[in-house]
């Protein structure tokens, strides 16, 4: 059996970063090991659907290297060093030529892109975007060309689309929904958003599917399921992410859409725990900052000595459409209930009441943002 004490964080972004940080505001003294398979630069995630825009290099939009970061944490950081197993019983952490021990262990290892099929073949000219590596990767395969075919049309398809659009990029969107942001937005919210999108240029084919992906010389076509071909330079693909949990069912731990928590963090083994886009917390896996934030704050407490329940206020989502402003609350404290929708044209309020008229999401676009905060006071807490 490991005899260390060390607080071992598997991942160095915005999760593991801010539970250290969190952590080491209330003991500055624990040993505190993090380990990532990247490079472990500190940048923001939610940049990286603004940075076309504003024209940022990946080096940019890099807010504190490593080396800063470990002098700041007192902590040791392993950086490209991927863990490929945990061994529960030894408590050690392995990867290929080392090991590592651990006292009690954090997963903050993220989530991964959904991949289209056949995708691995069209590397060079269909990519993803989910860390800064990859952000560095699109950039440098962009260069100087012009036109982008986005697919899919959720949150993070949208975001890029605006990017890219404002930056002077053809942009082209397909996915097999009928609208944008299906599973978030009611359809007169998303027939706003697809309007300001589309006065920035970005054309659309909702409804369609993807039969046929090929590499050309020029770059990248689709066929589509109503007979149309697109053609362009590069593909981001933009369907989804799944939750990082490879490790954690290999050692055992419970996992459904993410690594199942308890609200103490708390994996279904008492000395592993998680947040982030990796984790489900009490049922909820949640791929946001504001969620992570409270999860960091409240297991930095737990692992301090302090055991801390997390709980989770209203979190709305600010997207970063600015061709149409956008503030969403998703539903997520009720399934039963209906949108009313008022508004017109970009300005529109849509407000989700159970059948006991209680107000559990929105969604509003346009100048209804402004009736956020006073809704916020309405919702209730997520998790409590
Ligand atoms: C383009 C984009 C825009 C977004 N915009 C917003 C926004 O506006 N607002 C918002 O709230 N949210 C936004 N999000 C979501 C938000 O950024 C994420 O929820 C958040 O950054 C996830 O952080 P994380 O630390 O859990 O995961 P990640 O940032 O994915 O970090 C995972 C870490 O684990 C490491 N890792 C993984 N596997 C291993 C392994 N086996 N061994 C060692 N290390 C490993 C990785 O190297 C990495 O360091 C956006 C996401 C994207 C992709």
């Amino acid at each position: 059996m490991s005899d260390s004490a060390a607080l071992v964080i598997v991942g160095t972004g915005l999760a593991g970063y801010n539970l250290a940080r969190e952590f080491r505001k209330l003991d500055k003294t624990r040993e505190l090991v993090l380990i990532s398979a990247d490079d472990g630069r500190f940048y923001s995630k939610p940049m990286l659907s603004t940075g076309f825009a504003k024209g940022k290099s990946a080096e940019q939009l890099v807010m504190q290297e490593a080396g800063s970061m470990a002098a700041e944490l007192n902590a040791r950081i392993m950086t490209d060093t991927r863990i490929e197993r945990i061994d529960p019983v030894s408590k050690t952490l392995h990867w290929q030529g080392g090991q590592q021990a651990y006292g009690e262990l954090v997963l903050a290892c993220g989530a991964h892109a959904r991949a289209l099929p056949g995708a691995e073949a069209l590397a060079d000219c269909l990519l993803s975007i989910n860390n800064l590596q990859d952000y560095a990767r699109f950039r440098a395969l962009l260069g100087e060309r012009q036109r982008v075919l986005i697919i899919g049309a959720g949150l993070i398809g949208c975001e890029f689309a605006n990017d890219l659009a404002a930056a002077g990029i053809q942009v082209q969107v397909v996915a097999p929904d009928a609208q944008v942001m299906p599973g978030l937005l009611p359809a007169a919210v998303a027939t706003a958003v697809q309007s300001g999108l589309e006065s920035l240029g970005v054309r659309f084919y909702l409804g369609r599917a993807v039969t046929e992906l090929q590499a050309t010389n020029a770059g990248l076509e689709a066929l589509l399921d109503d007979g149309q071909r697109l053609q362009a330079d590069i593909g981001l693909s933009a369907i989804g992410l799944i939750a990082n949990t490879r490790l954690a069912m290999a050692a055992g731990l419970t996992c459904g859409r993410g690594i199942q928590v308890d609200r103490h963090l708390r994996s279904s083994n008492p000395q592993i725990y998680a947040l982030g886009d990796c984790a489900e917390v009490a049922g909820l896996n949640l791929m946001y900052v504001m969620p992570l934030m409270a999860a960091a704050r409240a297991l930095a407490q737990t692992l301090a000595g302090n055991p801390t329940a997390l709980n989770y206020g209203p979190m709305p989502v600010m997207v970063k459409t600015p061709a149409c402003p956008l503030v969403v609350s998703p539903p997520v404290t009720s399934s039963e209930g209906e949108w009313q929708v008022s508004g017109s044209g970009a300005d529109i309020s849509a407000q989700f009441h159970d059948p006991q008229g209680v107000l559990h999401g929105y969604a509003l676009s346009g100048s209804c943002v402004a009736e956020k905060l006073q809704l916020n006071r309405q919702l209730p807490p997520w998790l409590a």
